[in-house]
């Protein structure tokens, strides 16, 4: 009996995860996870390597029914963060697919084989369901402002943020929804796959991304694509000269972006060619799922929208004093309570404590909100928010403008020290098929937002750092 997957107690007829080479009904999946989690001990630490295949799925959702916390490890993992990753959650065996290399980090640690066909037997009944306050996963956050930390899950956060979705988004068990992102992330991992089987649904996972995937998955069952805005930029390049790529998009339910900012620009685009307009959702690996907008909702370009069920939203200022303000200006931090909430960082009261302002989450985002709620982010504290002349700037403002300008195929906005400014904002573009000039770009902004925003100093560049989620990594930008 799993409350947390009603679907593998009374399994329906019907296809669970289907990863292409590889699928499992709901009937196999139960047999199978639930044969692999007579092999795990409850409360007992297991690592799984996150590739993006079916066993990966399978090694987590035995991990759930057997109460054993799952570190997802993303497989290009460097030598020092698994390392890391390893002495900080110390794991007390691996699970990987059968016949994949593992590195010698990973040596020292007993290694049990993902098998993803059912077994010939019944599998035996399965231990006593663990409490919900029982960590479901410990996830280790993207690194993006510092070394990744590790996120403890508890089983009611996963349940609490799966069906606010399921309520956001009218998921039901007909959707079938088609992603292509790692299985290490919460994107892709506890909304991408705990997601559709929480909702009796089905995944069609395309292995790694291309528009010809998405086009084919959306054009057969596919109801849903969820994606980062990488992705979607993909697309947005390709939709509009795509005829049948342009169709299968129009034809979804639903199109999810989340992970990082969804550039305007690419919004646009794929709205004028597919007349779908994506729906955002903000979250984190602390948070799981914070707003989104609704399906029935309106969809506003550049918000994220409004906060999901049973998750409370407050602006701060830099006292800590909530802004109250819901007047589409009024820049303060987000800051998040609910039972969507990690319970700790592993091994860090530190981090943990500084974390929380009393039972309030301290996101490091920085956001407006509009008079009905909509929450706007303008960009994180630590990265994007550029002190200049007496003025804050969000750098996401910029970017989407500096998008905007034909010769501009990516942008990143940043501060950096100016004895006269204090900051100047430098702006790192990836030039389209011609390279623009400086002053132009800087009157572009300059024409669209205010002339203390432009860019004091424009650099080119071939590509900008991102990490597998397509995040901007700014701290690279500098090194
Ligand atoms: P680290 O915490 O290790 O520095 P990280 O914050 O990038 O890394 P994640 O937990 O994966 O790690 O990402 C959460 C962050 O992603 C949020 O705090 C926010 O800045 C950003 N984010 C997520 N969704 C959106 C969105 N729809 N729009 C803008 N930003 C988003
Ligand atoms: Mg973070």
């Amino acid at each position: 009996m799993s409350t947390l997957f009603p679907a593998l107690s009374t399994p329906p007829a019907k296809t669970a995860l289907d990863f292409g080479d590889h699928s499992l009904t709901y009937a196999g999946l139960a047999a199978a996870a639930g044969t692999l989690a007579q092999e795990l001990t409850p409360g007992e630490r297991v690592a799984v390597w996150a590739t993006p295949t079916l066993h990966t799925s399978v090694a987590v959702v035995a991990a759930l029914l057997a109460g054993a916390p799952a570190v997802p490890v993303n497989p290009k993992v460097g030598e020092r963060e698994l390392a890391h990753i390893v002495g900080d959650s110390k794991p007390a065996l691996v699970l990987a697919e059968p016949e994949t290399a593992l590195p010698s980090v990973l040596d020292a640690l007993p290694r049990t084989d993902v098998t993803a066909a059912p077994p010939a037997a019944p599998a035996p009944p399965l231990p006593a369901e663990p409490g919900e306050e029982t960590p479901a996963l410990i996830v280790y956050t993207s690194g993006t402002t510092g070394p990744p930390k590790g996120a403890v899950l508890p089983r009611r956060a996963l349940a609490c943020t799966l069906d606010a979705l399921e309520d956001a988004w009218a998921w039901t068990e007909h959707d079938v929804l088609v992603h292509a992102l790692p299985l290490f992330h919460v994107h892709g991992l506890i909304l991408g796959v705990l997601g559709p089987l929480r909702r009796a649904g089905t995944l069609r996972h395309l292995g790694r991304f291309s528009t010809d995937g998405i086009r084919d998955a959306l054009s057969g069952e596919g109801t849903m694509l969820f994606g980062v805005p990488t992705m979607y930029h993909r697309i947005a390049e390709e939709v509009g000269d795509d005829e049948r790529l342009a169709r299968a998009l129009a034809g979804a339910r639903l199109l999810v972006s989340g992970s990082a900012p969804l550039p305007v620009h690419d919004h646009r685009r794929i709205a004028a060619a597919t007349g779908q307009q994506i729906v955002e959702r903000y979250g984190m690996t602390e948070t799981l799922m914070n707003t989104s907008v609704r399906s029935d909702g309106e969809r506003r370009p550049g918000t994220v929208g409004v906060p999901l069920a049973g998750v409370e939203v407050r602006l701060v200022d830099e006292d800590g004093r909530s802004v109250g303000e819901c007047d589409g200006e009024t820049v303060g931090e987000i800051q998040v309570r609910g039972r969507n909430l990690f319970t700790e960082y592993l091994n860090r009261p530190d981090a943990t404590a500084e974390a929380f302002d009393g039972g309030w989450f301290r996101t490091g985002d920085m956001a407006t909100r509009d008079p009905d709620g909509y929450v706007r982010i303008v960009g994180r504290k630590a990265t994007d928010i550029i002190k200049s002349g007496g003025y804050k700037i969000g750098a996401g403002e910029i970017e989407n403008v500096l998008l905007e300008h034909p010769d501009v195929r990516e942008a990143a906005v940043t501060g950096e020290p100016d004895d006269d400014l204090g900051e100047r904002i430098v702006a790192w573009i990836v030039p389209g098929s011609r390279q623009p000039g400086e002053q132009e770009l800087a009157e572009h902004v300059a024409s669209q937002l205010t002339p203390y925003k432009r860019p004091r100093v424009v650099r080119f560049r071939d590509a900008l750092p991102r990490n597998d989620m397509g995040k901007l990594m700014k701290r690279a930008l500098h090194e």
